[in-house]
């Protein structure tokens, strides 16, 4: 895959730009060797001041940025503003809150004696350099999740950004570089998927966290395995949203619109599978299908446009063999389905809702990364616990219901790392996100996040 921006809209190739010599790379690495061994020891205040002076410029370039990201990957200028708002409030966040959660810990005072220790505690340490290898789904947010409890930990970054969204990989480093971060702090590497594995093998790099697909995810973690390399996984998703029938039917069906289609339906958390009980299902199912319909898709350039082009043609073509396939075993097409007119350049999807999907097609147990949605019609809660669980990921899962009892059930039974109810899953840097199954494993964001790269040290002391 060449490294390139290449416009979506219209499918024209703006840049593109030669893969880092072998011997950059190696420099790069010994950059980040040396910066560890610096930024390892660095007080906590200080690396707040930093972070906190990457957050001011990001939110001083927002607009610039956030058009770069529209350029290279398609998604609304206004959801690109955002992205790189909630970046912001991130960097604050674990400017503000790292050295609290990194804490040492104490075991209760009777434990420490019974271990035999005048003073035990628990102390966490940065682990090193770690590679972090990320989508272009959210070009900004992606790495920001990683980079700021990296940072702020005493880790330093080193981070190979999907190839079709240079630009802001590169706008990245240079963002850290101005906030005042020294030399190999935070370094872009700028290399196609095959470089990963040396670079993930070389002994300077201490972990790697991937977010992405299912196979770059097996791949990155079968070479961290062989090297006994710490790694987190963020993968893909395909997230139930059950409707009730205590529900706010209303409310759900227009939450359900955002909440499949937000960064124009690719979305690791975006509702993908609509799950909904039979005395509902007409009521939801024609709102949800109305509000689809009436998107208006373009230009994501333009403020008045909802849902812009998927960001490669691979992408859409995918998305439609998906749709083409269940259409042609039977599904029904409730709206969309195609291109849209009038939209003859660029990659665009029409929003689009499916229903009598049945579990032979592919879009049963595929991730549908576009703006396409599956609605199907359950009898009972255990109906739609068994049907949210049938799909090899679990990453999160959405619920609505007024009543308690269901919440209680779907909260033990769902196999998802998040349960939002009455409300679309969306991340916050004080709550962890992650997945289990297929979805991946450790967590970002929160304490859990940061304690991620840390190494748990026990400090045992007899006297
Ligand atoms: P992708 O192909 O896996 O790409 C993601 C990153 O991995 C890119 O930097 C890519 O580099 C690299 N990569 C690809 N194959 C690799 C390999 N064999 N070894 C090492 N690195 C490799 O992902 P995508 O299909 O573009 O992105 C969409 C997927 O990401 C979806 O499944 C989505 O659900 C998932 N996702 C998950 C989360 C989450 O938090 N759980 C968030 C966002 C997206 P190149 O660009 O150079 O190929």
């Amino acid at each position: 895959m060449p490294i390139a921006t290449v416009n979506p809209a219209t499918g024209e190739t703006l840049k593109t730009f030669d893969p880092l010599e072998p011997a950059e790379v190696e420099r790069r690495l010994a950059a980040a060797g040396t910066a560890f061994r610096e930024h390892r020891t660095t007080p906590f205040a200080e690396r707040a001041r930093l972070l906190r002076r990457a957050a001011d410029l990001l939110e001083q370039d927002r607009d610039d940025i956030a058009r770069t990201m529209t350029t290279e990957m398609g998604k609304p200028l206004a959801a690109a503003r955002a992205e790189a708002a909630k970046c912001v409030k991130a960097m604050r966040w674990y400017a503000d809150n790292a050295e609290r959660l990194l804490a040492d810990e104490h075991p209760d005072a009777d434990q420490v004696r019974d271990s035999g220790a005048v003073t035990a505690r628990i102390h966490y340490r940065p682990l090193g350099p770690v590679l972090a290898v990320m989508p272009w789904n959210f070009p900004l947010w992606q790495v920001v999740r990683f980079a700021a409890p990296a940072l702020m930990a005493g880790n330093v970054g080193l981070l190979k950004h999907a190839s079709n969204v240079p630009q802001t990989a590169l706008y990245l480093e240079d963002l850290f570089r101005r906030a005042g971060y020294p030399e190999g702090c935070f370094q872009t590497l700028l290399v196609g998927s095959a470089a990963v594995e040396g670079i993930l093998r070389d002994p300077r790099v201490a972990a790697a966290t991937l977010t992405g697909s299912e196979p770059a995810g097996r791949s990155v973690a079968s070479v961290a395995g062989d090297e006994v390399k710490k790694t987190v996984l963020e993968l893909g998703g395909s997230d139930p949203y059950v409707v009730m029938p205590s529900a706010d039917v209303g409310r759900a069906a227009e939450v359900a619109v955002t909440a499949r289609v937000q960064n124009n339906g690719q979305s690791c958390i975006a509702a993908k599978r609509f799950i909904v009980h039979a005395d509902v299902y007409d009521a939801f199912t024609e709102r949800f299908t109305a509000g689809m319909a009436a998107l208006t898709v373009g230009d994501p350039m333009d403020e008045s446009t909802d849902v812009g082009p998927l960001a490669s043609e691979r992408g859409r073509d995918e998305l439609a063999e998906l749709v083409d396939d269940a259409v042609s075993a039977g599904a029904t097409v409730r709206c969309g389905g195609g291109r849209p007119e009038g939209l003859e350049r660029g990659w665009y999807y029409r929003p689009t809702v499916l229903s009598d999907v049945t579990p032979g097609m592919r879009i049963h147990r595929e991730e549908t990364f576009g703006p396409v949605a599956v609605v199907y019609r359950v009898g009972s809660l255990d109906e739609a616990v068994d049907l949210a669980n049938d799909t090899p990921f679990g990453l999160s899962s959405n619920v609505w219901t007024r009543d308690e009892e269901d919440v209680h059930r779907f909260v033990r039974d769902l196999q998802a790392g998040g349960v939002f109810v009455n409300g679309m899953t969306a991340s916050h840097p004080a709550l962890p996100f992650g997945g289990v199954k297929r979805s991946g494993y450790g967590r970002e964001l929160s304490g859990h996040g940061i304690k991620e790269f840390c190494n748990a040290t026990t400090v045992w002391q007899a006297g």
